[in-house]
């Protein structure tokens, strides 16, 4: 397959210009054209030979929104489909302040958490830089923004996939949404959410980049992580968390974690109380979220006592906590569920 000009940073496109015998300053024409969601022949302050020349060897096009689902609290949920007919899905979520975009980073996933329907048929593919910042352009361009009146203001890498396990290609893509050329993301408005890949983890922290760090913790220790976190057993809790104070350190960024609250597996007071035990002492902030029940495993999501009980001994130990607002639960919210309802019909 061609590679997607989306792909390219601002300065490969002004590379490939030059190379091809143009003036720099095309690259600045067409690479915010592509970023307001035009197609090459979309746009018309660019020579034809020019738009020939570049379709040799490039795609314009990364993605189409083939599906919508609109909840009723008004979150909404894409199916996207890849120019190899793979499909992804992603959600936005309406806020007072504008609009969160959540992205997908990879086709499938393999690291397999148990909870989890996303993993449940492995890795398909990595995606590119392009077809990550194209889910983003799509839906900005749908919602009637372009660049200088950006309707998409955060962006959260939380959608199908292990961001931190398609590296290369997400640090391009942060490096894309950040350009002043094209949709100009502050990295204070991006959040990456990881199941805690720990040497990735330093990487980033080692990009000098201030994204926000998300990891899925979703157990107090690593007997019951290992349990349902199978990647974790590549690393201990002590390491995850002292990659995440580097993190801190580093970027000067509070670190989330994401705690699933699970019945009968990681919800009780022993569990919170050793949780709060090790957060303790750090700038951190814990984000309860009760299970969303799929019908692939037989998990349980909490009561709203378990988690208001749970929430309350972190808040003793003065750990800072929010019970995330469950949004779209009527549209398959959870990760993965719309994409394998699509695949597994056809
Ligand atoms: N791979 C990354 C990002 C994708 S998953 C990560 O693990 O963080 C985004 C979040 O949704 C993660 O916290 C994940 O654990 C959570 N999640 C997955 N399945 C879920 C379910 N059934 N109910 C609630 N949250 C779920």
């Amino acid at each position: 397959m061609k590679e997607n000009l989306l792909s390219l940073t601002y300065k490969e496109m002004e590379d490939l210009v030059v190379q091809l015998g143009e003036k720099k300053y095309r690259a600045e024409q067409i690479f915010s054209s592509l970023h307001m969601g035009k197609t090459l022949d979309e746009m018309t302050n660019i020579p034809k030979a020019l738009v020939e020349k570049l379709k040799e060897n490039y795609d314009d096009e990364v993605l189409e929104i083939i599906k919508e689902q609109v909840s009723l609290d008004g979150t909404r949920k894409f199916l996207y489909k890849l120019r190899d007919d793979n499909v992804i899905e992603g959600v936005l979520m309406g806020y007072k302040f504008g609009y969160t975009i959540c992205v997908s980073t990879q086709v499938g996933c393999r690291m397999g958490c148990k909870f989890c329907a996303s993993g449940l048929d492995g890795l398909v593919r990595n995606l590119t830089a392009g077809e990550i910042m194209g889910q983003i352009i799509k839906v900005n361009q749908m919602l009637g923004g372009d660049l200088k009146n950006r309707k998409v203001t955060n962006i959260v890498l939380m959608g199908s996939g292990e961001p931190l396990d398609n590296f290369d290609n997400v640090a391009k893509f942060l490096e894309i949404a950040n350009d002043k050329h094209g949709l100009n993301f502050s990295d204070r408005n991006i959040s990456l959410s990881t199941c805690g890949l720990v040497k990735n983890i330093y990487k980033l922290a080692d990009l000098g980049r201030q994204i926000n760090l998300c990891i899925s913790l979703h157990a107090p220790n690593d007997d019951i992580r290992h349990r349902i976190m199978p990647v974790s057993k590549s690393c201990t809790m002590d390491e995850l968390l002292k990659a995440c104070e580097y993190y801190a350190k580093k970027t000067n960024r509070r670190i989330l974690f994401e705690y699933i609250m699970i019945k009968n597996v990681n919800s009780s007071r022993e569990n919170a109380l050793e949780l709060a035990k090790k957060l303790s002492g750090h700038n951190y902030i814990v984000n309860l979220i009760n299970l969303n029940e799929v019908k692939e495993n037989d998990f349980k999501s909490c009561s709203q006592e378990t988690i208001d009980n749970f929430a309350r001994i972190l808040k003793d130990y003065k750990i800072n906590v929010t019970t995330r607002r469950s949004l779209g639960k009527d549209i398959d919210g959870a990760c993965g569920q719309l994409r394998r309802k699509y695949i597994k019909k056809g």
